[in-house]
């Protein structure tokens, strides 16, 4: 390829040859086409377009915990009242207001204490003038009583200790009527609408349902995504490698975006570059909601995958305005008995693949989901080394995000080839050179997606 003269032209002429100071735009491999000359599509637009093909699955009920991070498909309303009974929100004793009313340090009220309740039982005695009852946090308010005085406002603990007999308590505090109780349907009324079709599911959403007593929910189905890895250079994950062939490891990463984005990957496994291989693996992916393909798909390629793509339903062959990740396929493959299922065609080199997915099948995957397909946060950080753009698209450029003082830093991870995988590794950030920049330089403020938000960032 000529992208290797290309790639040392580019270092040499810019002088930048330090590996975390250096991004260098080059992508090899990515079959010549070095200028926007050809009918490319913006980012958004193959966004677009994608994101049209997709809508939220049908309901299932799943149990509770197995819901964490999808979407409800319908409004719960409570069934009962939470907390269901007033209770205390102190261990204390339960009082009548009246009782107490004037009581101090200096003039203690004198109750009677006639039992005790604890959390999960019910008292059956009845909080008459001049008594009280021994109440734990939780535990309902007896009969009779309104108010519960804490332990500390008490002489209980003197008591104790000077082993004076603990039938009888000093009030020390005159708290105001209904202090530290709790009322039935303070947080939920029975019958009350509490969370909304379309809510995002998170740990205390589980734990309001939960409280509820809901033992399953109803939420989008996960979408199957078939993933297929396409070429005669690929070894499956577990074989030896023979000379001249390559591991698989778009199906991993890409399944591991998959369930990361909260998609079921069902991995087909590797067909070959021949039509028998490529018809008989993408009969596998019946049933899916998605097909996932790798590799195949770009300009110059030996065109058997687009072939056979194109024999079994509607494909487009796109150049996306985007380095890496500019060839992409996007469309629909027709099943036996069944709707057409949507396809998408991912470059072969690893960090285009999980650009692309980035891009494009994490927010077809939310929209299934049920979710709003919103972006990755962004930052505005400052360049630790440049940025260059050859060719007017869209330069994403993995960075490591890091802040110093309050500023966020983008430190390009080295060579940005996009077969260059462990710079992918090292980055949590895609830093961006807009379409119609030339270059960003190192000092620059560039938008970073950040990948992921780990505790470098947050320090
Ligand atoms: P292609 O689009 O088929 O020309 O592939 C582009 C580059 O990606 C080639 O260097 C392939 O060897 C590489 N590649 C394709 N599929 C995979 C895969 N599943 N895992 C790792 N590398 C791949
Ligand atoms: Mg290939």
């Amino acid at each position: 390829m000529t992208n290797d003269a290309h790639h040392g032209d580019r270092h040499d002429r810019h002088g930048h040859h330090g590996r975390h100071h250096t991004v260098d735009s080059s992508e090899s491999h990515e079959h010549g086409h070095s200028h926007a000359d050809e009918d490319m599509l913006s980012v958004e637009e193959a966004y677009e377009r994608i994101a049209a093909s997709f809508s939220r699955l049908d309901p299932v009920e799943v149990p509770l915990l197995e819901s964490l991070g999808q979407v409800l498909a319908s409004d719960v309303y409570s069934p009962l009242d939470l907390p269901p009974l007033t209770n205390s929100a102190m261990d204390g004793y339960a009082v009548r207001g009246e009782d107490i009313q004037g009581a101090g340090a200096d003039s203690p009220r004198t109750l009677e204490v006639i039992g005790l309740v604890a959390a999960g039982s019910v008292s059956d005695d009845i909080v008459r003038p001049g008594t009280s009852i021994r109440i734990m946090t939780g535990a309902p308010i007896p009969d009779g009583a309104d108010t519960v005085v804490p332990f500390e406002e008490t002489d209980e603990v003197q008591r104790r200790r000077s082993g004076a007999p603990l039938d009888q308590v000093n009030i020390l505090s005159g708290l105001p009527r209904g202090s530290n109780v709790r009322p039935a349907g303070e947080d939920v009324r029975s019958g009350e609408h509490v969370l909304t079709a379309g809510t995002l599911i998170r740990p205390s959403e589980i734990g309001v349902m939960a409280s509820l007593g809901l033992g399953t929910v109803k939420v989008a189905r996960r979408p199957v995504v078939a993933i297929l890895a396409t070429g005669d250079e690929l070894v499956a994950n577990g074989l030896p490698l023979e000379r001249g062939k390559i591991f698989d490891s778009n199906s991993f990463s890409v399944a591991a975006s998959v369930v990361a984005s909260g998609g079921v990957p069902k991995i087909l496994g590797i067909a070959r570059d021949n039509l028998d291989d490529l018809h008989r693996k993408l009969s596998e992916a019946e049933g899916s909601d998605m097909i996932i393909t790798s590799a195949g798909v770009s300009k110059g390629d030996y065109d058997i995958v687009k072939d056979v793509l194109t024999q079994r339903g509607e494909m487009n062959f796109w150049s996306v305005r985007m380095r890496p990740a500019k060839p992409l396929a996007f469309g629909h493959i027709k099943q036996e008995g069944r709707g057409p299922v949507p396809l998408m065609g991912l470059p072969g080199n690893p960090v285009s693949a999980m650009v692309a997915f980035e891009m494009f099948a994490r927010p077809a995957i939310a929209i299934m989901l049920g979710k709003q397909p919103l972006p990755r946060p962004s930052v505005e950080g400052v360049l630790t080394g440049p940025i260059y753009n050859t060719d007017g698209r869209r330069v994403y450029a993995r960075v490591e995000v890091t802040r110093d003082n309050g500023t966020y830093y983008a430190n390009p991870t080295g060579p940005q080839g996009s077969n260059i995988l462990t710079s992918m590794s090292r980055a949590n950030g895609l830093a961006i050179c807009p379409e119609d920049l030339r270059s960003k330089a190192a000092g620059e403020t560039v938008r970073i997606i950040m990948l992921d938000w780990n505790e470098e960032v947050d320090l």
